[in-house]
């Protein structure tokens, strides 16, 4: 049987969809990925992103600046995030954050779009999706300063008591591919010991392929083999692993799914 899972963040708008990506989707609903969320990266790429899910019910848009392109960022890019925000209705601010494993991004540059835009999120009292690199202490100070509602920490990897911090103020843990490697020890060891009700499925595809894809393009029609090592890492049932991290998604981005919408505003085009 397959399960009901929601990809909480994948890049399908990237050029390396191009060429497939209705398959690429369709593989993935196959597969039991019922749900899509495309975080934005950069304001060149918004319109595709939105362009994307506005044909389905079971894809949904965030916007944001993400820190690692935070070169390419401009000032006049915020206020046309705050326009999309508010006419589009993305489900999140982001993906946005601070990257401080690439000594070659400006953290400065990189604080001012994450607090600007974690400001529009409370203004909006939309969640966020947080991309965190060598920077968890950083960024859970500037949540302090700039209080949001809560959202997902994707791809997280840092410590049990980091962990806590986060879930404190609202957000959940993505985990992904990297927890398929045995080599992830750390990594493994925290997705063993937080509570189910932390951890959200994720992929990040076209990026972070699992063990069984290593060097190949990532997707999310491979979202159940993060399922199958969290099941066997926690040891606990795969039904109940994908029921939890499918309302704890559903809960933390307000997500509408297909059986959840009601016909009148919501057209079930998939089954
Ligand atoms: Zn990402």
């Amino acid at each position: 049987m397959t399960e009901f899972l929601i990809d909480s963040h994948c890049h399908l708008d990237m050029p390396a969809f191009d060429n497939d990506r209705q398959q690429v989707i369709e593989n993935a609903r196959q597969a039991g990925v019922a749900g899509f969320v495309i975080p934005g990266t950069t304001a060149e790429r918004w319109e595709k992103v939105l362009d994307i899910a506005s044909g389905a019910d079971d894809i949904w848009p965030a916007l944001g600046l993400h820190p690692y392109f935070c070169n390419e960022h401009s000032a006049t890019d915020l206020d046309r995030l705050a326009d999309l925000a508010r006419s589009r209705a993305p489900v999140a601010i982001g993906e946005i954050g601070l990257d401080l494993f690439l000594p070659h991004l400006d953290e400065r540059k990189q604080r001012y779009y994450l607090e600007a835009q974690l400001d529009l999120a409370r203004e909006l009292d939309l969640p966020v999706i947080l991309h965190i690199r060598k920077a968890n202490d950083q960024v859970l100070q500037i949540l302090r300063q700039h209080p949001v509602k809560g959202g997902i920490c994707h791809a997280f990897s840092g410590s049990l008591q980091q962990a806590g911090k986060f879930i404190d103020l609202g957000f959940c843990l993505g985990f992904g591919g990297m927890i398929t490697y045995e080599r992830s020890r750390k990594l493994r060891k925290l997705a063993k010991e937080l509570p189910l009700d932390a951890i959200v499925l994720e992929t990040d595809a076209p990026d972070m392929s699992g063990a069984l894809h290593r060097y190949q393009r990532n997707s999310p029609e491979y979202l159940p083999e993060v399922l199958d090592s969290l099941a066997r890492l926690r040891r606990e049932s795969r039904e109940e692993i994908a029921r939890q991290t499918t309302l704890s998604v559903q809960q933390q981005l307000s997500l509408k799914t297909p059986d959840q919408a009601t016909s009148a505003n919501m057209p079930g085009n998939h089954p």
